[in-house]
């Protein structure tokens, strides 16, 4: 998220896991397989701690905490905001994904996750594939996001560019009083899973489109194939268009981009698109751009791997609920205008006070 919500380093690590309210944190060891992970349980109200395992080579520990109490944080709001009957969770293993990978790592990381007896399920995150997930899957069964053959849900990146896709139209509306998409130009940065995905819904509704990638190859591939207009990737926040759809790095909505931005809207994939939760929302709010926030409108993902977790998974129920992200997000533009505050912290605030309402409920039953 940013640097005034991240946990301060400093303190010790009760200090830092009071600072964001989890519930508890537990470190896992097994010299044999090399396994050092954390797992990080935010928030239990609306049901166990779900969200995805992140393998990343950290420069220190530290740095793996800091990242899985943000990530943690952050799957809470977007699974109360989504509507799905899960609580905040979040695992990291600190490690190479391309050279320390091993079956045994991830059978030794599925009974630790087994141990917390389903207060966590895990999912794939970042440098996590659905063969690891079948490896952790051989020690627990608190895991999801397994492959289709499995009968698993398979790869979430469709129905999370569907959502995506949702959140724009939304924000379409209210920016320009009509949902059509057509003839606005949109700067897509990232065409990776859910890029490509997106940029198949943004073909169909005739948007003049440009795309760009780290990678200057994958901008080609795509230009090719679908004819659209690549860019330098440096060269995207310059661009006269509609709307900027961060699809690729968090933080991209900077002091820096924003004085470079001409866009009405922003709305992507990307996690943790804003530098500064609250003053880049803010900034986003005094120059008129619509931000539609990421945790709701990248929901489609966990959504997805929500209908997993309850049983007989069904692509068409997970599609449908990621459909209502439309209306999520329309609401979400009305009571943030209403109550004059930037979306982000009116986004906050619809999720928080899901979790305690039900969590009252829960008190009362
Ligand atoms: P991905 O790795 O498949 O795609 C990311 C793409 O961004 C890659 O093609 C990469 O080359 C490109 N990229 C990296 N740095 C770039 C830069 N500086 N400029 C332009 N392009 C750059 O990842 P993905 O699964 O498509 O996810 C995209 C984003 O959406 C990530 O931030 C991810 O956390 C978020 N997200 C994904 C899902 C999902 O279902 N996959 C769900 C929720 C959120």
């Amino acid at each position: 998220m940013n640097s005034q919500n991240l946990p301060n380093t400093e303190g010790g690590v009760f200090a830092q896991i009071s600072q964001l309210d989890h519930e508890q944190v537990v470190y896992c060891h097994d010299p044999e397989s090399g396994l050092k992970a954390i797992v990080a349980i935010h928030n239990t109200v609306l049901g166990p701690a779900a969200g995805g395992t992140r393998m990343w080579a950290y420069d220190n520990e530290q740095q793996a905490l800091r990242d899985v109490l943000r990530l943690s944080r952050g799957m809470t709001y977007k699974n109360a905001i989504s509507g799905l009957n899960i609580g905040g969770g979040k695992a990291v293993i600190i490690g190479d994904a391309r050279t320390q990978k091993t079956e045994a790592l991830f059978r030794s990381f599925g009974k630790f996750i087994e141990g917390l007896n389903g207060k966590y399920i895990t999912a794939e995150d970042v440098g996590i594939t659905t063969q690891d997930i079948e490896h952790v899957a051989m020690s627990t069964k608190y895991v999801a996001g397994k492959p289709e053959y499995m009968g698993g849900s398979g790869d979430p990146s469709p129905v999370t560019a569907y959502g995506v896709y949702m959140g724009m139209k939304a924000a379409a509306k209210k920016a320009y009083g009509s949902d059509s998409l057509s003839g606005k130009k949109i700067a897509l940065q990232g065409v990776g899973h859910v890029g490509e995905y997106l940029l198949e819904y943004l073909i169909k509704e005739n948007m003049d489109i440009y795309v760009s990638d780290f990678y200057e190859d994958r901008v080609k591939e795509i230009c090719n194939k679908y004819k659209v207009n690549g860019v330098e990737k440096d060269k995207i926040y310059d661009l006269d268009v509609d709307i900027y759809a961060p699809c690729a790095l968090g933080a991209t909505v900077n002091d820096d981009t924003l004085k470079r931005l001409k866009c009405d809207i922003i709305a992507g994939a990307a996690n943790n698109q804003l530098e500064d939760e609250q003053i880049h929302a803010n900034l986003c709010r005094e120059k008129n751009i619509l931000y539609a926030p990421d945790f709701l409108i990248n929901g489609g993902g966990i959504i997805n791997v929500y209908y997993e977790i309850i049983g007989n998974y069904n692509r068409e129920r997970a599609y449908k609920h990621a459909e209502k992200i439309y209306d999520y997000t329309f609401k979400l533009f009305e009571q943030a205008e209403q109550h004059a505050i930037n979306t982000h912290e009116a986004a906050l605030r619809m999720a928080k006070a899901r979790i305690e309402a039900i969590g009252k409920l829960k008190a009362r039953l």
